[in-house]
């Protein structure tokens, strides 16, 4: 039997041929004449797959341009009809879903704000029922992969056949360089998951400005993604929604053409026997870090034994603040920066801690 999501690679290879996919259009359709030129100057590029616009706009707080609803329906229409550009609809509720394939978009996608929930994601599920139409599903705003896979279960239990992912990263709170921090592991995990699945990433809502947009898509690419979805607009300053992030479509091609496309494989010996021995010595490496971690609990317990027999606490925070600061300076001269250390360290002091907890507890 077929996976859905082997189909969804089918899909995209076959009908729209092309790996990577590459979707842009404006956050939000706006006016009939900004989405009608949009439209033609993306497709003028010939670099673009599929046509993207927002219809309904999940707004964080109310009072913003919430879209422009099912008038720009019969708009996407045309730009379809004028470019041959596939188009794709966010939906949110199972009316959506139903005025959406009314007006025959050809992918429909479930936005960050519509994954966290499950009603809402359930809603739209059971409209699409024995319907045949491709589903692209982003992750929730929130970190949470089993929300994410929840999403994908219920939209696959409707008998949705064609479904893929869109990374576009989760929020936190307070300012950092990303309007929605990308946590690549977290996609990574679920690219493991779902080997099968397609697997797109969205720059634009991870970058929240344009200017690291290009930084962001490559990194997606370095990890196989299967696609990029990238958001422009004619006057993209002037947008009604999401206006930093935007580009115009010609700016999307010169991103598109400086992008170093790569691939998962390559038909060489020598390439694979290189990579095969180097991959070998990390397999070494990795194994010998591993009884070192191994050795270094064996202490970690003894020292638990003796803070058993002297009634004294497992952490100690002086301690714990000089091993950080001596890392740190080691760290820094091999190379290794100072977030990866703090990551590391904390592992390695947590699993030290419960192993003396049983020590110490027993
Ligand atoms: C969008 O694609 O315009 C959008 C609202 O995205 P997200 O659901 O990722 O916030
Ligand atoms: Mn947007």
């Amino acid at each position: 039997m077929q996976t859905a999501t082997q189909t969804m690679k089918e899909v995209t290879q076959g009908k729209w041929n092309k790996r990577p996919l590459i979707i842009s259009g404006p956050c939000s359709a706006e006016t009939e004449e900004q989405l009608l030129a949009t439209a033609q100057r993306l497709a003028n590029t010939g670099k673009v797959d599929m046509l993207r616009a927002g219809i309904w706009k999940p707004r964080t707080k109310p009072g913003l341009f919430e879209g422009i609803g099912a008038k720009g329906l019969p708009w996407l229409q045309q730009a379809k009809k004028l470019t041959g550009l596939p188009t794709t609809v966010e939906v949110a509720t199972g009316k959506q879903v139903e005025d959406a394939l009314t007006f025959e978009v050809d992918v429909l996608w479930i936005g960050a704000r519509t994954t966290v929930n499950p009603f809402s994601v359930q809603e739209v599920a059971d409209a699409l029922r024995g319907v045949d139409v491709p589903v692209l599903i982003k992750n929730p705003i929130n970190p949470d992969l089993e929300l994410w896979s929840g999403a994908v279960e219920r939209v696959a239990r409707a008998g949705v056949k064609q479904i893929g992912l869109i990374h576009r990263g989760f929020s936190s709170y307070g300012n950092t360089e990303y309007r929605n921090a990308p946590m690549w592991h977290l996609a990574i995990e679920m690219k493991r998951r779902n080997p099968e699945m397609m697997i797109i990433n969205d720059p634009s809502h991870i970058c929240g400005r344009r200017d690291i947009l290009l930084e962001v898509a490559q990194k997606a690419i370095d990890l196989d993604f299967d696609g990029l979805m990238i958001e422009s607009h004619v006057d993209p300053d002037n947008a009604w929604s999401d206006a930093k992030q935007q580009v115009t479509p010609e700016r999307l091609a010169e991103m598109l053409d400086a992008i170093i496309w790569r691939k998962e494989d390559v038909n060489s010996e020598e390439y694979h026997a290189a990579l095969e021995k180097l991959r070998q010595q990390i397999n070494h490496l990795d194994d010998e870090l591993m009884q070192i971690i191994g050795q270094r609990m064996k202490i970690a317990e003894k020292i638990g034994e003796y803070k058993k027999n002297n009634n004294i606490t497992i952490l100690q925070t002086n301690r714990w603040n000089s091993i950080l600061e001596r890392a740190f300076l080691k760290g820094d001269k091999l190379g290794l920066s100072k977030e990866f250390i703090t990551k590391y360290f904390d592992a390695v002091h947590m699993e030290s801690i419960n192993h003396q907890n049983k020590v110490m507890n027993s």
